[in-house]
C-alpha cells in the first residue's frame, strides 16, 4: 500500500514537472495522428454533412407521406364520381360544381368483359401484373428522355397513371410532374385493387364533348346501356380514348376511315393479346368495314348557370382546399367536380334576388361612347357580426356565363372619396387625434407630398373656410382630410388600413393623395366592404366568407371556412365613427342623404375618382354592411344625369333589403359620451347659441364651452 502510493506521488510529481514536456509529446503524437485520421473540423463537417443528409431524407419522406396521404384520401372520396352541390343558408341547393359533365356511374361487375379487354389491350397490356407504373415502358421513357437531353415525350401511360391525370389534371409532359403522376399512380396501386382503379377509370376518364365515362359515352355515340355494346363498338370506345374529340362520329368532319383504322388496330391487339377468337375478329372487323352504327343518344346538358355568389364560393373554397392540402388549382376544381360534397354558402336567397333584380335594370345600363361595352356594376352585402357575405353581383344585365367575371371579388379600382373614413377617420380617431368637432381649415392649400413634389388637391364644392370634422364629411371637403392625413401620416394609415383587411395597397401608396382614394392599384369591393364592416362590427375586422363549412358526401366535416378577425379599434371609437358617417345621410347638405332608411341608421360615404370615372357608395346599418361600385371596364366617364348610379342601387337595394326590419339605431358604448354641441363654433352650447345638435365623443375629450355666442 505504501510503496503503491509512493509510486502514485512519483506520477504525479512526473506529470507536474513535465508538463510542458508533456505538451509537446502530445503534439508529436496527434500530428502523427493526423495523417491517418482527419482533423476535427473536417470531422466536424462529415458529421454534419451526414446529418444534413439524413435532415433532407427524412423531410423528403416526410412530405411524400404528406403527398401520399392527401392523395389518398382526396381519391378516396373523389371516386364517387358526382358533383359538390352548394346550399344557401336554408339548405336549399341552388348550385353544383362539375354538373357540366354529363356522367352516369357504372360498377366494375357491370362493365362488358370485351370493354375492359378492349381498353386493356391497346392502352395498358400489362395492367393486371405492373404496379401502377409499367417499367418496362417507363424505362423505356426515362432512356429516351435522356437520351434526347429533355427533349422527349415520356411515351403512353399506364391506366393507372391516365386515371392520376384525369384526377389531378396534371396533363403536361415536364419531368417533375411526370415524376408525381409515378409516385401518385404507385399510391393508386396500393391503396385500390385492380379492378377498383379500372372501376374508377371507366367511370371519369372523358370520352366526347362534355361527356365523363364509358356510360354515358355508350349513350352518347350508340345510344345503349353499356351492357347492350357489341366488341366492336366496345372496341371503338377503347379507340377513342387517346383523342376523343378527333374520332367523334358526329363532328363536321368526316372522321369514317379514321374511326374503321383505330378500331381495327384495337381488334387487332384484342386478337393478339387472345381476348377474342379468329372467328368473333373476323366477324367485327366485317362489321367495321361495313362502318359501325353512331346513333346519338339523348344527352341531358346542363346548363350550369350560377349566382355570382355561387361562383365566389367556388373560387374561395377551391382556393382554401388548395392552401389546406398543397394542390394544384385543377386538382382542387376537379376535386369538388367528383367528390359530392356539400358545401353550405353563406347567401339569403332573398336578399341576393333583390340585388339580382337591381342590377337587371336597364335603367342602370349606359352605352360606351368609346366601344360597344356598356357600363358596370358590382354590389356586395355582409352581414356585420360574422363576416357572411349574404348576397353579391359582380356585373349589371343579365349574367350570361358559369364562372363570369366577377366584379365584386375580381377586380380592383380606385376609390376616391369613399376611402376617407376608413384611412383617415378610424385612424385618426383611435389615436384621438381628433374629435367630430375638430375645426380645420378648408382652404386652398399646397402640400410636400412624400415624393418632395408639391401637392395641390381641389375641393369639388367652394371652399367653406374654418369647419368641424363633421361638417368635412357631411359635404366630403378634400383639403381636411389631406391635411389630417399629414399630421397621421400614410405608414400609419396604411398599417390600418391593411388591419381592416386591405391587401392591394403597395409602397406607391406612401402618399398624401392616400387621402382621398388615391391609390397605385385600388381595392376590391369585397375587401372595401370588409373594411367598413370594421366599423359596422364594433371595430373588430372579420375577413368575409362565400361559404360556412363544407361536408364531405357521407356528412361528415369536411372543411371550416377559416376567416381571419382581430381588433383593429374599441367599440367606442367604433360608436364615434358610425355616428359621425351618419352626417353624408342626415346632413342638410349631405352627400348621400337620398341613401337613408325609414327608422333605421344608416352610415354612408360616397366616392367618385378622377374624371368621373368610378362612383362609389360604402356604408352600413345595424342589419349590414354593403358596398356598390358603378363604372366601365375601361376606364370612361360617367354621365349619369348627375346622379351617383352607386347610389342609387345602394340606396334602392338596400332600402328593399330592411323593408321589413325592425327600426334601429346605432347604439352608444359605455365610453362615448354626447353632449349638445354649438354647430358654428364646434364648442359645448351655451344658452346663447342658437344652432345646435347632439355630438358623440370618446370620454375625456369633449370641447370647452362655446366662446363666440357665450356674452
Ligand atoms: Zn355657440
Amino acid at each position: 500500500m505504501r510503496q503503491k502510493k509512493q509510486e502514485d506521488y512519483l506520477d504525479d510529481e512526473f506529470e507536474y514537472s513535465n508538463k510542458s514536456q508533456r505538451k509537446r509529446t502530445k503534439k508529436a503524437f496527434r500530428k502523427k495522428k493526423d495523417k491517418k485520421r482527419k482533423s476535427p473540423i473536417k470531422r466536424f463537417f462529415t458529421k454534419l454533412f451526414i446529418f444534413s443528409l439524413l435532415i433532407i431524407i427524412l423531410s423528403f419522406a416526410i412530405y411524400l407521406g404528406f403527398k401520399g396521404y392527401v392523395f389518398k384520401t382526396l381519391c378516396s372520396q373523389m371516386f364517387k364520381n358526382s358533383p359538390s352541390i352548394i346550399y344557401d343558408s336554408n339548405k336549399k341547393i341552388i348550385a353544383k360544381i362539375g354538373a357540366e359533365r354529363n356522367r352516369d356511374n357504372v360498377s366494375y361487375d357491370e362493365l362488358p368483359k370485351n370493354l375492359i379487354n378492349a381498353y386493356i389491350s391497346i392502352e395498358d397490356k400489362r395492367y393486371f401484373k405492373h404496379f401502377g407504373i409499367d417499367i418496362k415502358r417507363t424505362g423505356g421513357a426515362i432512356f429516351s428522355y435522356v437520351i434526347h437531353r429533355g427533349n422527349s415525350s415520356f411515351g403512353g401511360s399506364t391506366i393507372t397513371q391516365q386515371l392520376v391525370k384525369n384526377i389531378t389534371g396534371n396533363d403536361s409532359n415536364t419531368a417533375t410532374r411526370k415524376v408525381k403522376e409515378w409516385f401518385y399512380a404507385l399510391i393508386l396501386n396500393f391503396s385500390y385493387s385492380k379492378e377498383e382503379i379500372l372501376e374508377a377509370y371507366f367511370n371519369i376518364i372523358y370520352t366526347g364533348p362534355s361527356i365523363y365515362g364509358v356510360k354515358e359515352a355508350a349513350l352518347y355515340y350508340f345510344d345503349k346501356n353499356i351492357s347492350d355494346l357489341n366488341l366492336e363498338e366496345c372496341a371503338f370506345l377503347a379507340g377513342l380514348n387517346n383523342s376523343p374529340n378527333s374520332y367523334n362520329p358526329f363532328s363536321d368532319k368526316d372522321r369514317t376511315e379514321k374511326i374503321r383504322k383505330r378500331t381495327k388496330t384495337v381488334l387487332n391487339q384484342m386478337l393478339e393479346q387472345n381476348y377474342i377468337t379468329n372467328e368473333e375478329y373476323d366477324n367485327s372487323i366485317s362489321n367495321v368495314e361495313n362502318g359501325l352504327n353512331f346513333k346519338q343518344g339523348n344527352i341531358e346538358y346542363d346548363q350550369t348557370l350560377s349566382s355570382y355568389h355561387s361562383d365566389a364560393v367556388i373560387n374561395e373554397v377551391i382556393s382554401d382546399l388548395q392552401k389546406k392540402y398543397f394542390i394544384s388549382n385543377d386538382f382542387a376544381t376537379n376535386y369538388y367536380s367528383l367528390a359530392g360534397t356539400n358545401i353550405y354558402s353563406t347567401v339569403n336567397k332573398e336578399i341576393q334576388s333583390i340585388l339580382e333584380n337591381e342590377l337587371k335594370n336597364s335603367k342602370y345600363i349606359l352605352q360606351s361612347k368609346d366601344s360597344d361595352d356598356t357600363s358596370q356594376a358590382a354590389i356586395v352585402i355582409i352581414d356585420p357580426s360574422s363576416g357572411n357575405v349574404v348576397g353579391c353581383v359582380g356585373g349589371l344585365g343579365e349574367k350570361k356565363n358559369y364562372r363570369s367575371f366577377n366584379r365584386v371579388t375580381q377586380m380592383k379600382r380606385q376609390t376616391g372619396s369613399a376611402m376617407k373614413p376608413i384611412a383617415v377617420l378610424a385612424p385618426s380617431i383611435d389615436k384621438k387625434m381628433i374629435t367630430n368637432v375638430s375645426i380645420i381649415s378648408d382652404e386652398p392649400t399646397t402640400f410636400i407630398d412624400y415624393n418632395n413634389k408639391e401637392y395641390k388637391p381641389i375641393d369639388y364644392d367652394p371652399y367653406r373656410g374654418s369647419i368641424t370634422l363633421r361638417q368635412a364629411v357631411e359635404t366630403s371637403q378634400n383639403i381636411p382630410f389631406v391635411k389630417i392625413m399629414e399630421t397621421l401620416t400614410p405608414q400609419v394609415s396604411i398599417q390600418y388600413l391593411k388591419k381592416m383587411g386591405i391587401t392591394s395597397l403597395n409602397d406607391n401608396d406612401v402618399n398624401l393623395s392616400l387621402a382621398l382614394g388615391g391609390l397605385d392599384i385600388g381595392i376590391s369591393p369585397l375587401e372595401f366592404a370588409g373594411a367598413y364592416n370594421t366599423i359596422a362590427n364594433d371595430g373588430i375586422y372579420i375577413e368575409p366568407t362565400f361559404y360556412s363549412k363544407i361536408d364531405s358526401s357521407s356528412g361528415e366535416l369536411f372543411m371550416k371556412s377559416k376567416q381571419k378577425k382581430r381588433k383593429v379599434f374599441s367599440k367606442d371609437v367604433a360608436c364615434v365613427l358610425k355616428n359621425l358617417l351618419i352626417q353624408p345621410v342626415k346632413g342638410e347638405k349631405g352627400t348621400a342623404t337620398y341613401c337613408s332608411i325609414d327608422g333605421i341608421d344608416v352610415a354612408a360615404k360616397t366616392g367618385t375618382t378622377n374624371e368621373n370615372y368610378d362612383r362609389w357608395l360604402c356604408g352600413f346599418t345595424p342589419y349590414y354592411t354593403s358596398v356598390c361600385w358603378y363604372g366601365f371596364d375601361t376606364n370612361e366617364s360617367i354621365e349619369f344625369g348627375g346622379k351617383n348610379p352607386a347610389g342609387l342601387i345602394w340606396s334602392s337595394s338596400m332600402n328593399k333589403i330592411h323593408a321589413n326590419l325592425p327600426k334601429k339605431k346605432f347604439e352608444l358604448t359605455s365610453n362615448v359620451e354626447t353632449a349638445i354641441v354649438c354647430y358654428d363654433s364646434g364648442k359645448l352650447a351655451t344658452p346663447n347659441c342658437k344652432n345646435t345638435y347632439k355630438e358623440y365623443f370618446l370620454s375625456g375629450t369633449k370641447p370647452e364651452k362655446c366662446i363666440i355666442h357665450n356674452y
